[in-house]
């Protein structure tokens, strides 16, 4: 009897001391470091938010000029992503999940928000500041050397009809060059119909990556990311990507937006051409937080890549282009 009763206690020792270094172990566990080079920070108004099925554009029927727009999203399927009610709402769901899946991003969009963001977590946003209507290049230059931003973009030419190598643009890329400064541009995807519902200069063809080559030519020493990856140029994309060695791309917007099989055949065949290294990974994450999980399922389930495969895509590439020092993140493998 003695002798079960010791036996039990042990084995309940054995069992406590199992338990309390699980749990220690899970405190102790941080998730690998992500990148996201892509994310917009705005402000919410609570009356043009709308819920959002992702790759909802795996449906683009037609309608006509004399009908009703297409609508640009949807929200039939069984899990649309609730649109964030406020901004106090969006910065928390933020914040929570860039802490939970240990997230840092490099954001643009509104000033006033950037600078919340930056405050309530310093270490994880990296502002980028894009060209604003009827802003000087001395203000531009000005607003990039007070340290506050570190990266130019988004830069989306595209939506005023008009290529990145436009001379208009050229002397703004010029204090880019010259500070260092990484930029990235918005090539390629727009949704359906978007020159017939909000941007009526807004030209595919201006998407072509082949029409940064002039851009390159001039800044030798500009370093690019093509944002959206060109998508669905993958021919050009590649031959502008292997005549031009500091070229990278981002995965973001498409790849929660277009049908999901389209997405795959793309990153795949950009990472069988042998640009795995040149890979970012973003969201372009707007009104909708649950877009960052979203996202990031997409890359851990493309059952083609390898392990080492998404760890670049989602850090090291970054790491790279960005002149980042690993060791000031948490969670590597060291
Ligand atoms: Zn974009």
């Amino acid at each position: 009897m003695n002798q079960l009763i010791k036996k039990t206690s042990l084995l309940t020792t054995a069992l406590l001391t199992c338990i309390a270094s699980l749990s220690f172990a899970q405190e102790k566990k941080v998730h690998p470091p992500i990148i996201d080079v892509h994310v917009h920070a705005m402000k919410v108004n609570p009356a043009f938010t709308a819920d959002m099925c992702p790759w909802f554009l795996s449906s683009m029927p037609g309608s006509g000029p004399k009908q009703d727009p297409p609508s640009f999203i949807n929200t039939d399927c069984a899990t649309p992503l609730k649109a964030a009610t406020s901004d106090e709402d969006f910065q928390n769901q933020l914040m929570e999940t860039a802490e939970r899946l240990n997230i840092t991003f490099v954001a643009s969009g509104d000033a006033e928000v950037l600078h919340k963001w930056k405050v309530a977590a310093p270490e994880r946003v990296m502002p980028s500041i894009g060209v604003a209507p009827g802003m000087t290049v001395e203000a531009f230059k000005d607003s990039l050397s007070n340290g506050f931003y570190v990266v130019m973009g988004e830069i989306a030419p595209q939506y005023q009809g008009m290529s990145p190598s436009d001379m208009s643009l050229d002397e703004y890329f010029g204090v880019a060059e010259e500070l260092g400064i990484p930029v990235g541009i918005h090539m390629g995807t727009g949704g359906n119909g978007m020159a017939n519902i909000t941007s009526p200069k807004y030209r595919a063809s201006m998407g072509n990556p082949f029409l940064l080559e002039d851009l390159l030519a001039r800044h030798p020493n500009l370093k690019i990311w093509v944002m959206h990856a060109g998508y669905p140029m993958i021919d050009e994309m590649i031959a502008l990507m292997g005549a031009n060695a500091y070229v990278y791309v981002d995965l973001a917007g498409f790849i929660w937006s277009y049908p999901l099989a389209e997405i795959h055949m793309y990153l795949e065949r950009l990472v069988q051409a042998g640009f795995g290294k040149r890979i970012l990974y973003g969201t372009d994450l707007m009104m909708w937080p649950k877009l960052l999980e979203t996202s990031i399922g997409v890359i851990e389930n493309a059952n083609y890549l390898s392990e080492d495969q998404k760890r670049d895509i989602f850090f090291n590439n970054a790491v790279r282009f960005f002149n980042l020092d690993p060791n000031d993140f948490e969670g590597i493998e060291k």
